[in-house]
């Protein structure tokens, strides 16, 4: 690691060589395997990945009553040497088992200096909520692995740093952001910038305004908030003179953002992969931009619809084993989004990679003939029609599909008309569309996320 020289140490008078303090020194150590681990070749990854399955098999076997059954009514002895072959046998954990049988799941015992245990509750985009356990173990590993990512594209700590997300306080005192720093990972080992926070909540128009007096380098942010600011500065509000890089989580990121941040300012978007279950799924790679797979945390299978593995280029199912989590055991969760297997990556490293992340199952259009397929997102070329601020379709059945327009006031029937050609090409169908009409943004899902396309469609 390059930064070592500036490591925070944690003894008084001693600065160099830095004395980190205990979770520091484990990140760190963490950190220096994982600089290794990501040039290995895959066949030696899975290796690795399959002996840590077998503890963390042998264990759910004891200790959660529902990975005992699975195990035993699969005919899966979990003292047996673990293989791909054997590995995909073992029954998918869909969410509704994660909701339904949780105390079930939940492991009766944890094996020595997992640590302290915390429960995360999580609500998915129809609203119901999962409970998953936590521990030390699997902190320090989101530790290591945002750590990474930060490493990987080289951020400058001492920069300024906002951030707007849903449940997120506001954070605007400037000797508070000072103070803070950027928080975890990142300021447990190095002195870092302030960093201030909105809660998704804040009004666009604020959120311009808040940006532009504290002028942060670095923003992190949901895409569809990011295309709202977007609207913005394309329409003449200043830019942050200092911003150069944003970060996108939550939701899936369309191209045309990328396109659009490079045409206002030379501003770059990296964009992650995670879901609060399993926390860093997919990091972007800083010299190709594919999805690194986050292996040494994860199995991430991606699977058709006949359960077989996709091949690069092929979009299917992703299904996730989280190798450390021994509170809650997620053995081949069916995490219900969709993504494209990517190619091998020309940086070298050794992760698989992912070249697009789909969404979930409901963003998928189905056709009269029943066939689903992924609709060409992104509304962008809509708004040359007219001034149209947010959109969103709602299929509702095999031949109707609401249109949802937040507009200042309803479009001609001549924009309807040059409109409905623009999302028949989009939805791959000529499908009859009902234009609805609002003022407000439209809803966020209860994690505060928003999806451009839902299918109602069973
Ligand atoms: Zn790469």
């Amino acid at each position: 690691m390059k930064r070592l020289q500036q490591l925070k140490s944690s003894v008084g008078g001693i600065s160099w060589p830095a004395i980190p303090d205990q979770v520091a020194a484990n990140l760190l150590s963490m950190l220096s395997q994982l600089e290794q681990s990501q040039w290995w070749q895959p066949e030696e990854l899975l290796q690795k990945q399959l002996q840590q399955f077998g503890l963390l098999a042998a264990h759910a076997y004891r200790h959660s009553p529902f990975f005992k059954d699975r195990f035993d009514q699969a005919g899966l002895d979990v003292k047996h040497y673990w293989s791909t072959e054997n590995f995909s046998t073992i029954p998918l954990l869909t969410r509704a088992e994660l909701m339904h049988q949780a105390e079930h799941i939940h492991c009766r015992a944890l094996p020595q200096k997992h640590g302290a245990v915390h429960k995360l509750q999580t609500s998915g985009s129809t609203g119901q909520t999962v409970a998953v356990l936590k521990t030390e173990v699997t902190q320090l590993i989101w530790l290591a692995l945002a750590m990474r990512e930060h490493l990987w594209h080289e951020r400058d700590f001492s920069a300024t740093l906002a951030i707007i997300k849903a449940m997120t306080p506001t954070q605007d005192d400037p000797v508070i952001a000072a103070k803070m720093g950027w928080g975890h990972p990142a300021a447990l080992l190095f002195d870092t910038g302030p960093s201030y926070s909105q809660p998704l909540a804040m009004d666009v128009a604020q959120q311009i305004a808040w940006l532009a007096r504290i002028d942060p380098k670095y923003l992190l942010t949901y895409p569809s908030n990011l295309s709202a600011l977007l609207d913005r500065y394309e329409s003449g509000e200043p830019i942050p003179a200092a911003l150069k890089h944003i970060r996108t989580v939550g939701e899936t990121l369309h191209p045309d953002l990328r396109e659009r941040c490079k045409k206002l300012g030379d501003i770059d978007i990296v964009d992650m992969y995670s879901s609060q279950e399993v926390g860093l799924i997919a990091l972007q790679c800083p010299v190709s931009g594919l999805y690194h797979i986050q292996s040494e945390n994860l199995i991430v299978e991606v699977l058709d619809d006949a359960g077989r593995q996709c091949q690069p280029g092929q979009v299917g199912r992703v299904v996730i084993t989280d190798l450390h989590n021994f509170a809650t055991p997620l053995i081949r969760y069916e995490i219900r989004d969709y993504a494209e297997v990517g190619p091998t990556c020309p940086c070298g490293r050794g992760l698989p990679t992912l070249s697009r992340i789909m969404g979930r199952r409901r963003n998928m259009v189905t056709l009269p003939d029943g066939s689903k397929h992924w609709p060409l997102i992104g509304a962008y070329r809509f708004r040359e029609v007219a001034d149209i601020k947010q959109y969103q379709a709602i299929q509702h059945s095999l031949v109707d599909v609401e249109i949802r327009l937040v507009v200042d006031a309803p479009l001609t029937s001549a924009h309807e008309s040059q409109l409905t050609t623009l999302i028949h090409s989009a939805l791959g169908h000529p499908f009859t569309l009902r234009f609805t009409y609002f003022t407000e943004e439209l809803p966020r899902t209860k994690g505060g996320k928003f999806e451009e396309f839902i299918s109602l469609v069973r």
